[in-house]
């Protein structure tokens, strides 16, 4: 037994063994019960297919280009997929050890890793990489399969507690909280956004605890005590017994399972429409577990993983958007046309110069044939579905008129009506600017993803300036506020896709901006939609206009939950 402190942020004493998430390499771990060992090690078999699918496609391409040099490496990949010292190994974990799959391919690879790094032999140390890009293949794969982080989670075997190097809100948001009765986090403080969604949902947690990621094995006992910070590892009998006595049983089911796919409408019956952000066909079964009603934004240049734009010729396009919106219909898709830079797309195409500069609409303008080839595989597929298409990182109504002309013509061509086109407002001259895009398009979809880096100089993935990427900063606020309006006055239908929508504390906020349609990623949407149906439209105005007043991100994020607080508060007692 060992006893760690940190910070309490949510009173409340919790049991159950632990489920370790470490976001800096993706893995969560769980035991396995015997029972469940098979259904583990099929998903790892399925993982090793699809890797020898992707590599055997990527070796034919490489093949047959200026590349071709590079064809062999994959050979080396394709065998090591066979292996009996990785995922052979990884099986016989899963088995012997009781434990989930990622876990256990995590061991097998740092066996592995073992092994190469002590040889002698340089050129055979080299091959390490490849292991490690192997390793990282199939972990993508299993991640994928099931559906992400929802669904890995949904085999865990209740009670647990989840333990985790970092956990953001919205992330928070879409676990299933009868399963994971508390949680206890390396990093943060009492204001962390997390904590205060804690508190919120009364679940008991613990942050600040620096190093218990990587100090605890999974299925291991815990015992947390929200209110004093204090974390027990493998309790005695004697003190699990006490603190089990004490366990707050779950109060009330926070994410409510959600039924078949009805609009969900706001306590005082104003329509709110909750999308599904997607990246793979693969994910379109939960739609409707999760109450999607439609795709609200489908990243299409994600077709282009594992392929180069050569093999995305129209047909490959067009049967994947067909396939897509015929499994989605009569419900709507909106297929965001290839969002890509200079570098991925010299990647994806072996021209253009590897240099930043031209990014999604822009760049497809300057290489039209790549946007006209997409363009054409969507009209033909519209016919199978409703389709709306929408452009990336527009700058200015030239882009959006240019857009226009080429779809027109191409429509034309093909004999087939045209479909609405809309504007995503990710840059922030589009959302200063969005009275005007809103005369040129058919709909408008605010990205805050980008628009929240752009507006306030934060890159997004340097870490460096990460805690400057402020949702909340007064200056997004009056942005999306700007856009809803200016939509609202030019009738032209308007929605938000970024991360923000996902984020529990922000939907009455963006409500109170008079935005009724949201994308997000799927499993974060059963909580949205409870909280929407508790919310009032006027009150959340009038929080909205409170959160305006406020001069900092800080001031408004603690405003913001202490509204969520008050409102989950209230209709757990209605
Ligand atoms: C955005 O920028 O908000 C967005 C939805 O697009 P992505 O995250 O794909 O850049
Ligand atoms: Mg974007």
């Amino acid at each position: 037994m060992e006893r760690l402190s940190g910070i309490g942020v949510s009173p409340g004493t919790a049991t159950g063994r632990a489920v370790v998430l470490t976001l800096a390499t993706e893995v969560i771990r769980y035991p396995v019960t015997a029972a469940h060992v098979p259904r583990e090690q099929a998903a790892l078999d399925q993982a090793r297919e699809q890797a020898r699918h992707q590599l055997h496609e990527i070796r034919g391409q490489l093949a047959s280009g200026p590349a071709r040099d590079m064809a062999p490496l994959f050979d080396a990949q394709l065998l090591m997929l066979d292996d009996p010292l990785l995922v052979g190994h990884a099986r016989d974990l899963i088995a012997s050890q009781g434990i989930n799959a990622a876990w256990a391919l995590n061991l097998a690879y740092e066996d592995v890793r073992r092994v190469f790094s002590e040889m002698q032999d340089e050129y055979l140390r080299e091959r390490q990489t490849d292991v490690a890009d192997v390793a990282g293949r199939l972990q993508m794969n299993l991640r994928h399969y099931g559906g992400g982080m929802r669904h890995l989670l949904k085999d865990v075997d209740a009670p647990a507690i989840l333990v985790a190097d970092e956990l953001s809100a919205s992330m928070a948001a879409q676990l299933d909280w009868t399963k994971i009765r508390g949680f206890a986090i390396d990093e943060g403080s009492r204001t962390y956004h997390t904590a205060i969604l804690a508190r919120s949902l009364k679940v008991p947690a613990v942050v600040g605890l620096h190093n218990l990621a990587s100090r605890v094995t999974a299925g291991t006992p815990l015992v947390i005590d929200g209110a004093s910070g204090e974390v027990i590892i493998a309790p005695t009998p004697e003190v699990m017994a006490e603190a089990e006595r004490f366990a707050a049983a779950p109060r009330r089911r926070v994410v409510a399972p959600a039924g078949p796919v009805e609009p969900v409408v706001t306590a005082d019956g104003v329509p709110i429409r909750l999308d599904a952000n997607i990246e793979l066909v693969e994910e379109l079964p939960f739609l409707d577990e999760f109450g999607a009603e439609g795709i609200g934004l489908y990243r299409s240049e994600f077709l282009l993983s594992g392929r180069t734009l050569a093999a995305a010729t129209e047909d490959v396009q067009f049967d994947a958007y067909r396939r897509l919106l015929e499994q989605v219909a009569p419900r709507r898709v909106t297929v965001r046309t290839f969002d890509l830079d200079e570098r991925q797309f010299a990647r994806a195409s072996d021209r253009g110069r590897a240099r930043p500069g031209l990014r999604g609409l822009r760049l497809g303008l300057a290489h039209p044939e790549v946007l006209q080839t997409q363009i054409r595989a969507l009209l033909r597929a519209s016919a199978y579905g409703s389709l709306r298409i929408m452009f990336p990182f527009v700058t200015a109504v030239e882009e959006m008129r240019q857009a226009r002309g080429i779809v027109r013509t191409l429509a034309a061509e093909l004999g087939v009506p045209l479909v609405p086109l809309g504007a995503l407002v990710e840059v922030p001259a589009a959302a200063i600017a969005s009275d005007l895009l809103a005369r040129e398009a058919d709909f408008l979809t605010i990205g805050t993803n980008d628009l929240i880096q752009y507006t306030l100089a934060v890159d997004r993935t340097d870490d460096r300036v990460s805690d400057r990427y402020e949702p909340l900063h007064p200056a997004m606020l009056r942005l999306i506020r700007h856009v809803a309006r200016a939509a609202r006055r030019h009738h032209v239908p308007v929605s938000l896709c970024g991360e923000m929508a996902a984020d529990p504390a922000c939907i009455g906020l963006l409500i109170g901006f008079g935005l009724t349609e949201f994308s997000m990623t799927a499993s974060a949407i059963p909580l949205a939609r409870q909280l929407v149906r508790g919310l009032d439209t006027g009150e959340a105005r009038r929080v909205a206009r409170q959160a305006l007043s406020l001069a900092t991100a800080e001031e408004v994020e603690q405003f913001l939950f202490d509204a969520l607080a008050a409102s989950i508060e209230e209709s757990g007692r209605g």
